[in-house]
């Protein structure tokens, strides 16, 4: 796993102002950054600060980019890792690798502990064969046995907030999703046409325009139905390359449009090498 201290860390400085649209799940998570900062300010009347939140959404529309919002508004350390690393994990490293993390986490309190893809590790376990990403060893298993061990002994005082993010909330494990665990779903889905015309404002800022990122923001988002925040940085970027190789002096229109050509060319032949795998 990945540790970034948001004071010194790689990531630093992640700021929900950075996280364009997202209106709701920014309000949402926001509360989160007052259970970390305060959390004997809810305890003492008597309430269980939430442990987990698990961030809903497509790929590619700002996850990470919230959870380390989070870090970054609470000033906290932030403890990142991947459930798919585990899937090739055999004899209880899975569970002993979740273990280390929550040790070194608990260190470190107050901080955010991110699951990126929990639903590699968090699969519904097998009832008579169906479900374990390895049924047959149980190394699954054990390993979210052991995730859920660890949030239950987190104990009722804040301290360690645990974010899952995944497209998959239909294939996790329900013990997953009790309370006192994963109870928090905020939803982040693809944007929609003003979401997307903030997220090229905001990823417009960082190359050279000939007019304010406003001027443009509004006919790229029309002409990107379907896009991620992902593929939208991907454009401007995309875009910048295309007006060097050009030796334009400033990122032109023609490039931005040049470019959403090619992210869309990219998308097609991904979604058409999925349909071959199916
Ligand atoms: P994954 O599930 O693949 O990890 P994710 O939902 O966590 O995806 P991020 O890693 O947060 O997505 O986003 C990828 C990149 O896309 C970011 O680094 C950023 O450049 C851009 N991006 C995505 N969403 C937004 C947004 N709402 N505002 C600004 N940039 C965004």
């Amino acid at each position: 796993f990945t540790i970034v201290d948001p004071l010194t860390g790689e990531g630093r400085g992640v700021k929900f102002s950075d996280v364009a649209g997202l209106k709701e799940a920014k309000q949402e998570i926001m509360e989160f950054v007052d259970y970390l900062r305060r959390p004997n300010f809810y305890s003492s009347l008597g309430a269980k600060v939430p442990r987990g939140a698990l961030l809903l959404g497509p790929p590619g529309c700002g996850k990470t980019m919230l959870a380390k919002a989070v870090a970054t508004e609470a000033s906290v350390p932030f403890f990142a890792m991947n459930g798919s690393e585990f899937i090739e994990m055999i004899g209880g490293l899975g569970a002993a690798r979740v273990r280390d993390l929550f040790k070194e986490a608990k260190k470190r309190t107050p901080c955010i502990v991110f699951i990126d893809e929990i639903d590699a590790v968090g699969r519904k376990r097998s009832s008579g064969g169906a479900g374990g990403f390895d049924g047959s060893t149980g190394e699954g298993e054990q390993t979210l046995n052991q995730l859920l061990v660890e949030m239950d002994g987190m104990g009722t005082v804040g301290g360690i907030l645990v974010i899952g993010a995944t497209n998959r909330a239909d294939i996790l494990d329900r013990a997953l999703l009790r309370p006192g665990r994963f109870d928090r779903h905020i939803n982040i889905d693809l944007p929609n046409l003003i979401e997307r015309e903030e997220i090229f404002q905001s990823h417009l800022r960082n190359v050279v325009l000939e007019k304010p990122p406003e001027t443009y923001a509004r006919r790229l988002a029309s002409l990107t139905p379907g896009f991620t925040g992902a593929d939208i940085a991907n454009v401007v970027n995309e875009g910048a390359l295309h007006a060097a190789r050009e030796k334009g002096k400033f990122v032109a229109s023609e490039d931005l449009e040049y470019a959403i050509e090619r992210v869309v060319g990219g998308m097609e032949k991904k979604s058409s090498a999925l349909s071959l795998e199916d």
